[in-house]
């Protein structure tokens, strides 16, 4: 029987069919996962928007909200091993990544998100009217759709309800049809936590449920993450809509700039965890290598090496350092493209094939002899594929910056140098919303996080994020 969808408060028969969720590690169903249709995602808007204004949530005094969003927190925790263990399953990354970004990670969210619930403030504003009191109130923005991807299930979608909730707003959930299972489950922690009825809804289902909910007329925010062309059809379903409000976390082609006096183990160390953390199925990952012609071969040596020596396996099987990668569709893109390289003339130093085991397993893969113009320094690979270029030391920084920045992205970036004036430069450079000096790209709930360019629309996380799911009301109050 395939799981069920939830509306109002009640677990209910999705009227859409079903589609099979896949352990990759092994290519066997894990389960049959609902099929949102359209009366389905209508009931779950109007659940939402009904919820929106009762009293069981609306009336709820902000330390009354903070403790729902802390027992959740606790919740997440007190089930961490079950929900890591389920997440490894449907999305093939190793249970050490499972416990501490995604679960570890989501429970932090939700706890920091709590902290916020008391202190979203207004202004008192000095307007030029006479006997005139203006301030503003933060008002929830409305039903907010949330679509989450398949790379971190868990962890993104507790990236967008921790600041929804807290911000008293109500949602319908679309997690992707490739990974659902551990969104399923939070959901069912959601209701045990205590959040009212019509608060939080899911609907599971493909990219079709996603585009019943971005066309809706009565949806006001819809947040997203995915790849950008996706995110290019939500834009469009919005502006053809009802203009509903979007933040957009989409793709990425993160450079990384190694400078000849970089210590080069650490960057190896760094850049490795960098860019094939979760299989290199990172929005971030670190994926095209500039580096300074005079450490060019020991570079390429070093990460060859390193990255040659990880362990490919089942995520379950502690040690594993690289799971499969989510599907046979995304194992197949990640192939062609490996393979467009090949015959666009780069060396394969390492990898640069499927691995020789059931499950969508792919070999961690260095490019060399990269050139600006190949299609692996532009297309978004995200699997565990590194392509290396190098620059001339004579080469102006701004060269390496326009070179850098030749991309329709911009989500993140990486410098690694001993050199201040280098690393500022650098930084102030690139276009893109991260820039990370000598480390990896690791999110936090206290950053912002979001994207230049093609990479998407407003930031997550932080104060950021309270303005995503809030709308400023101006009051003006003549005495
Ligand atoms: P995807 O775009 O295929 O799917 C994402 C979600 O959108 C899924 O839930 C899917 O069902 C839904 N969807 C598909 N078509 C839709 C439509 N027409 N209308 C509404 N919803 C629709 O993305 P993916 O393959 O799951 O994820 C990988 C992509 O996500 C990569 O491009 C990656 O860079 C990006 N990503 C970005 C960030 C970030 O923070 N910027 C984080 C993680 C992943």
């Amino acid at each position: 029987m395939a799981t069920k969808l939830f509306i109002d408060g009640e677990w209910t028969e999705a009227s859409g069919g079903a589609i099979a969720t896949v352990d990759p590690a092994t290519e066997q169903v894990i389960e049959e996962v609902g099929t949102a249709a359209a009366a389905d995602v209508d009931a779950a808007v109007a659940a939402a928007r009904a919820a929106l204004g009762r009293a069981d949530w609306a009336g709820l005094l902000p330390v009354q909200r903070a403790a729902l969003l802390f027992r959740l927190a606790d919740l997440i925790d007190q089930h961490a091993d079950e929900l890591a263990a389920l997440e490894t399953r449907d999305q093939g990354q190793p249970i050490g990544i499972s416990r501490m970004v995604s679960v570890g990670g989501a429970a932090e969210h939700f706890r920091y998100y709590a902290g916020w619930v008391t202190k979203i403030q207004g202004t008192v504003n000095p307007v030029s009217f006479p006997d005139t009191l203006h301030y503003t109130r933060r008002e929830p923005v409305g039903v907010n759709a949330l679509i989450t991807p398949w790379n971190f299930p868990l962890m993104i979608l507790a990236w967008k309800l921790a600041p929804a909730l807290a911000t008293g707003n109500t949602v319908v959930i679309k997690p992707s049809e490739v990974t659902p299972l551990t969104s399923i489950r939070l959901v069912e922690l959601c209701r045990e936590a205590g959040i009212p009825d019509g608060v939080v809804n899911l609907v599971t289902g493909d990219g079709s449920t996603g585009a019943l909910l971005a066309e809706h007329m009565d949806v006001d925010h819809l947040s997203y993450t995915g790849s950008t062309a996706v995110g290019k059809i939500i834009t469009r379903a919005s502006a053809d809509s009802n203009l509903k409000r979007l933040t957009l976390e989409l793709g990425g082609k993160a450079p990384s700039i190694i400078a000849a006096d970089a210590d080069i183990d650490a960057a190896v160390a760094g850049n490795i965890q960098g860019s094939i953390l979760n299989s290199g199925q990172v929005c971030a990952a670190y994926t095209r290598f500039y580096v300074d012609k005079k450490r060019e071969a020991e570079f390429v040596d070093k990460l060859a090496g390193g990255v040659s020596g990880l362990r490919l396996g089942n995520g379950l099987e502690e040690g594993t350092d690289l799971g499969p990668l989510v599907s046979a569709k995304h194992l197949g893109h990640v192939e062609r493209l490996v393979e467009v390289g090949r015959q666009q003339g780069a060396e394969v130093v390492t990898g640069g094939a499927r691995a020789d085991r059931d499950g969508f397993f792919f070999t961690p893969t260095v490019f060399a002899g990269v050139t600006d113009e190949m299609t692996i320094m532009h297309d978004e690979i995200f699997g565990p594929v590194l392509s290396i270029t190098s620059y001339e030391d004579t080469d102006e920084l701004d060269a390496i910056i326009a070179r850098a920045n030749d991309t329709e992205y911009g989500l993140a970036a990486t410098v690694w140098t001993r050199d201040i004036a280098t690393s500022q430069r650098l930084a102030n450079g690139i276009r893109a919303g991260a820039v990370f000096v000598n480390m990896p790209s690791i999110p936090d709930m206290a950053a912002p996080w979001g994207g230049y360019k093609a990479s998407g629309w407003g930031r997550e996380m932080g104060p950021w994020a309270i303005d995503a799911y809030t709308e400023t009301k101006s009051v003006w109050l003549h005495y």
